[in-house]
Formats: structure tokens, C-alpha cells, sequence
């Protein structure tokens, strides 16, 4: 049996920027410490029961690839309302995490409707948000990189993930990154994210053993000099 299964959501939509690379990452860092993820990858379509994964994963993608998802990310609502309710870990990034909103308004007028986990509509611009970040978040300073037409607009009681120290984030003129709501996070940061902020994917993995297993599933440290090192080079990029 494996130690955690990790859900990959949208595995072939869904993918810009090396987003899978937090998927390997996530299994990979269990693997060097002797633990085993079983990922289901859970395409448009598919029958899955999201109550049975530890850790649900969706990257980014175009509008195009949004809309494609749109009407099957409604028929998981529920299911992902429940998951998140009960503490499943979330880590859903750019056009997912737009749609983990109440609704994403494509800079050519085109409403694609979310599914409300986050408190937060998400307008597109003109303008393209692109380039390294960094933000500032109770779990260190993450480095990551954005590419976004999607101005998020966070509802004052949802809290974000973080505040920018370099970059845009949700938008650019508020100063905060992402969101959390219970154990469900949502971020602009591709890259992909995990493989650079090694204490970031040990909270979820952390999080998701500890629901799992209980206390006794804490995670040994591990080397991470040459994931650091990949971070400070994105950190000083533009
Ligand atoms: N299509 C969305 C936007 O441009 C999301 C892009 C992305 O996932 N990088 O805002």
C-alpha cells in the first residue's frame, strides 16, 4: 500500500511552465526517505473519487486549456469542497488556482465559471505579468516564476499565501500572492515551485502524512544544498 496518494489534476490540460515537476518532486521527496506516493492522474472526464487522495495537484494552462477543464472542474465541485473541508492538501497553481475562484474573466470578455474554494475573481488584462518572484509566506520566502494576463482581486477574509517581495502575484497593485483556505493553497508560481522551495513541499507532504498516519509520519531533512541553490539563481533573474 502506498504511504500517500497524490492526485494529479488536468495532468495533460494543465501543464505549462513544468508544473509536473511538483508532482515528481512531491514523490521523489518521499522516495529519499523510503516512503512510496501512488499518482492517479485524473483527466477530463474520468471517474475518481478525490476522497481517497492525500495530495490534489493542478497546474496552470492557457485560457484556451481553462475552458477546456471548466465544465469538468464543475462536476467535482462538491467532491472538492468536501476534500478540502476534511483537510485534503491542495496545491493548485495559476489558470487551476484562477479557477479555484469564483470566476475567471478573460481579457476578451468570456466568463469561466470556478468553483469558489477561494473567496476571489480573477479579470484578465492586457498586460501579461511575467517574469521571477518571490514571496515572503509564513513557510520562508518562495521563488517562482509568473507569466499571467489574470488580475486576482482577493475578498478582504481570504488570506493569501503571501506578499511579494519581487514580482506581481495576484496582481500589480495589491502586494499579496495566492491563498489559502484550510489546507488548500493557491499560487501564480510555475517553475515549477516545489523542486526549488524544498521546506515549502515538505509542509504538504508533512501536513498530508501527519492526516494520514497521525504525529508519528514526520519527515527526516535532507540535503537540499543544489534545490537552494536553484532557488537563490531564480531569485536574482529578472
Ligand atoms: N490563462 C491564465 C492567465 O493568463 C493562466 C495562465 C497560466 O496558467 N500561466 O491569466
Amino acid at each position: 500500500m502506498s504511504d500517500l496518494v497524490i492526485a494529479h489534476l488536468y495532468p495533460y490540460e494543465m501543464n505549462i511552465y513544468g508544473d509536473t515537476g511538483n508532482v515528481i518532486a512531491l514523490r521523489r521527496r518521499l522516495e529519499w526517505r523510503g516512503l512510496e506516493a501512488r499518482v492517479d492522474p485524473v483527466p477530463v472526464g474520468a471517474d475518481y473519487d478525490l476522497s481517497g487522495a492525500d495530495i490534489v495537484f493542478g497546474g496552470g494552462g492557457q485560457d484556451r486549456s481553462q475552458l477546456e477543464v471548466a465544465d469538468d472542474l464543475q462536476r467535482r465541485r462538491d467532491a472538492v469542497h468536501e476534500a478540502v473541508a476534511a483537510g485534503t492538501v491542495f496545491l493548485t497553481i495559476c489558470g487551476t488556482y484562477q479557477l479555484f475562484g469564483r470566476r475567471f474573466l478573460t481579457q476578451e470578455g468570456r466568463e469561466i465559471p470556478g468553483i469558489g474554494v477561494f473567496a476571489m475573481d480573477t479579470i484578465g488584462g492586457r498586460r501579461r505579468m511575467i517574469g521571477n518572484v518571490v514571496v515572503v509566506t509564513p513557510w520562508g520566502d518562495l521563488v517562482g516564476f509568473e507569466n499571467h494576463s489574470g488580475r486576482t482581486l482577493l475578498d478582504p477574509g481570504q488570506a493569501p499565501l503571501g506578499r511579494v517581495k519581487k514580482g506581481y502575484g495576484n496582481n500589480e497593485t495589491r502586494r499579496d500572492e495566492g491563498a489559502v483556505t484550510a489546507n488548500c493553497f493557491g499560487t501564480y508560481l510555475h517553475g515549477s515551485l516545489l523542486p526549488k522551495n524544498p521546506g515549502f513541499a515538505d509542509e504538504l507532504l508533512g501536513r498530508a502524512l501527519r492526516r494520514r498516519h497521525g504525529a508519528a509520519a514526520d519527515l527526516p531533512p535532507l540535503d537540499d544544498t543544489l534545490e537552494h541553490r536553484a532557488a537563490r539563481v531564480a531569485a536574482r533573474r529578472p
